[in-house]
Order: C-alpha cells, then structure tokens, then sequence
C-alpha cells in the first residue's frame, strides 16, 4: 500500500519539523517528504491542506475490558475507537477479570492486539494480586511478558510496604509505576464530588482530600525510593499543586490530566447523572482552572482519557448504583483542541507533545516521529472541523459518555499505524 498525504502541515517535535510538505507511506514507513510529491499510478492520495500531520496519538490511560469484560469493551472494539480517536497506541490498565496479575493474562492482551487490533496495546501489570493490595503480583515475570508498567489503578495501594517494594522495582528496571490516587476510608460511599452539588442532589461525596492525601504520600514515597510515580488523572487544583512542588524538589512524578476533568465541572452531574459519573470525579471550576494550569505550566505531563467503558444497562441504574467511568478515546482530540488550543491554552504543538513525546517518554517507548525511514504512524487532525458528537462517531462497544450532542472543533481525519490506514474520517455529519 501507499498513501500521500498532501499539503499537511508536518508538525514534529523530534525532528522539530514544522512545515508544509507532501508525505507518502509506503511499506509501513514514512518513504518520503518532500514540498511537493507527485502521486505514483493507482496511489491513494489524501488531501491534508489546512490539517495537521502529527506523529501518532498514545494514550496511556484506557480500560479495554479484556478478559473477562466483553460486553462493555474487547481488545477488538477498544482498539478501534482508539484509531478513530487518532490514537496509534494505548497503554491498557490491570482491572480486567481476571486481573492482569498473571503473565499468561498480559500475554492475552498482547496476542489479541496483534492478531484481531487496530492499534498497539502496551499493557500494565497490576501492583497486587487482585487489585485486593495485600500480596505483591509478580512483577518481574510480568514485566518479562511485555507488561510496561504497573498499576492498581482503580484503586490506591494502601500499605506502605508494598508500594515502596513495587518502586524499588521499578528504580532497578527503569519502569514506571501509574498510581490512582484515593483513601477510601475518606471517599467512603461518595459517587461524585463532595461540594454544593452533591448537597443539593443529595448524594454522598467524595472530598479532594481523599485524592490529595494519596497524591502526596505517592509523592513521597518516588522521593524516598527513586521510583517512578506516575499521577493518574489529577482533578484538583491543590492536587496540581502538590505535584509542582514535589517535581520542584526533584521527585521523580510525572502526571496526566483526562479531557472531561479540563472541560466540565460537577454541576456536569445535574445534567448527565450517571454519564458524567467518574471516579476521581469532576470538580469546582477553580479545580478545572487549576488543572488547565497545570497542563499549561508543564506540571501535568500528559493527556490521557481512562476511557471506561460500561454498557447501557450498568449505567442506566441510577447515581448511586451505576459503575464510575466514561468513554473517551473518540473525543479525546476534539475536547483537547475545543478546550486547550481554542481556548488559547496550549499551542497545536503543545497539545500533541502531550498525546505523544509525554506519554512514549513516561512509557520508555521510542519517541513519536515523522522523519523518512522511521515506522508510520501518522495522525492527521483537522483543527477547524466542527463537528456536533452524535452516537455515530462513538466506535466503542458502549455509548457512556456525557458529550453526545456537544459541538466540538478540532477532530482527528486519518490514523495511520506502522503504514496501515486504521481510520479516516467519511464525513463531516
Ligand atoms: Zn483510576
């Protein structure tokens, strides 16, 4: 196969390109860039003037739901909505069932993706067995398998011990450890933020401090054992602050924000119920704001979605009952540039180092390029394309998201993965 995208502006920050140019794929790299390249005879030509032509999009936060939880997301289904969300890559969280604390089970994961995927799935082992935080998983058997890092993301690692274990693991064999930050003995039974709102729909809260304490203890423990603690979807504006300062000190704490967290607040809540139910969940708009800053001033790394796929029937139950989480692969972009990059945030180039050299970095993956010779995997995103989210756009097995019917500019039209073409946007409905 071979493709020429032309007249795209080449945004690259490896190779600090930033240029119009034509650029053919053809046996799965980038053959040629050039200002001007005639197409070959019979050779797919796509128009990119006005677009931008990025280095493949990672995201390395998602939940696919495989083993064990088919119905709301297989490797299959997950990995589509990540390349009509421009992503080329996802990094895939342990809370599967079973738990992705057996290398057979990340083994699962990574045949899955090769035969039946559409873009490639880094794995993540779980820190403890179970996710149940009392016995150490294996993690040099699974980080032998092709796990990247681990993470008992749903969940804090409560003791002490472990944690400090998991770390020293990880300074040894340079991996990192993703952490999501909350004390249940402080969320207690809350099912969204504890403010004004949870007040008036009368529904039990989860306090910033149940995120924050954690933030802070993770914070210290990278200082003290030379781990890699990575910050998962930071949503408080004292959370961001704890960061800055323990990345000001020299800890080694890398953070990522996720889209819904920088766009909407919890009176999301009045309005959406359980679709806008996440866990940590949305918060005051000073929290939105001081996320924002954090993305803008470096503290926060990264852009992730924790797409969290729940079907119809699980969300359907109510605020209290319904399980936490949304989906975002698909709207990961267009909530990033509507939100940051319109909103005079971020620069195009900024916004995309965020969705590629941050997380390939924190992922010891080789850096995100657009140079000849070097793997396809290309994203071309249209920063002016206004498109009104309806369920059509949505390629997950679930539907879960607050943001149907929302108008959105800046849409992902063409992912390519090591020169295979795995989404291109049909129209503008
Ligand atoms: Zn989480």
């Amino acid at each position: 196969m071979s493709l020429l995208i032309r007249d795209g502006r080449i945004l690259c920050a490896h190779t600090a390109t930033d240029r119009k140019a034509d650029l053919r794929v053809q046996d799965g790299v980038v053959a040629d860039i050039a200002d001007r390249l005639e197409p070959s005879t019979g050779e797919d030509v796509f128009s990119a003037a006005g677009r931008i032509v990025a280095p493949g999009l990672i995201d390395m936060h998602v939940h696919l739901r495989d083993p064990g939880q088919t119905h709301k997301e297989d490797i299959e289904t997950g990995t589509r909505a990540a390349a009509a969300g421009g992503f080329v890559a996802v990094a895939c969280m342990a809370n599967t069932a079973p738990t992705l604390d057996d290398p057979r089970w990340i083994a699962h994961v990574l045949d899955a993706a090769e035969s039946r995927g559409s873009a490639r799935v880094h794995p993540l082992g779980s820190i403890t067995r179970g996710l149940e935080g009392r016995e150490s998983s294996p993690h040099e058997a699974l980080h032998a398998v092709g796990a990247v890092a681990f993470s008992d993301d749903g969940k804090s690692t409560m003791d002490d011990d472990i944690m400090r274990a998991v770390l020293r693991y990880g300074a040894r064999h340079d991996t990192p450890v993703f952490v999501h930050c909350e004390d249940p003995e402080i969320a207690g039974d809350g099912v969204m933020h504890d403010g004004d709102v949870s007040a008036s729909l009368r529904l039990p809260g989860i306090p910033p401090e149940a995120e924050e304490r954690i933030i802070v203890r993770d914070c210290v423990l990278a200082q003290d054992t030379g781990g890699h603690v990575h910050i998962q979807h930071v949503t408080t504006r004292r959370g961001v602050e704890i960061i800055r300062a323990a990345k000001a000190g020299g800890a080694p704490v890398t953070a990522e924000a996720c889209p819904h967290h920088f766009t909407l607040t919890h009176e999301a809540v009045r309005d959406h119920g359980p679709s806008a139910k996440m866990n940590p969940p949305l918060r005051t708009a000073d929290d939105v704001h001081g996320v924002i800053e954090g993305l803008s001033d470096g503290t926060l790394d990264a852009i992730a979605t924790d797409h969290a796929p729940h079907s119809a029937e699980e969300k359907s139950q109510g605020m209290r009952e319904a399980p936490f989480g949304i989906i975002g692969l698909e709207l990961c972009v267009p909530l990033t540039w509507t939100s940051l990059v319109r909103g005079g945030h971020l620069s195009d180039a900024q916004a995309l180092g965020k969705l590629t050299a941050a997380p390939a970095k924190i992922l010891r993956l080789p850096p995100p390029r657009i140079e000849v010779g070097a793997p396809a995997d290309i994203t071309v995103i249209d920063p002016d394309m206004r498109i009104t989210v309806t369920s059509e756009h949505i390629h997950s097995k679930s539907q879960n998201t607050p943001f149907v019917g929302t108008a959105l500019t800046g849409w992902p039209v063409l992912t390519v993965c090591g020169g295979r073409e795995t989404f291109r946007r049909r129209s503008h409905a």
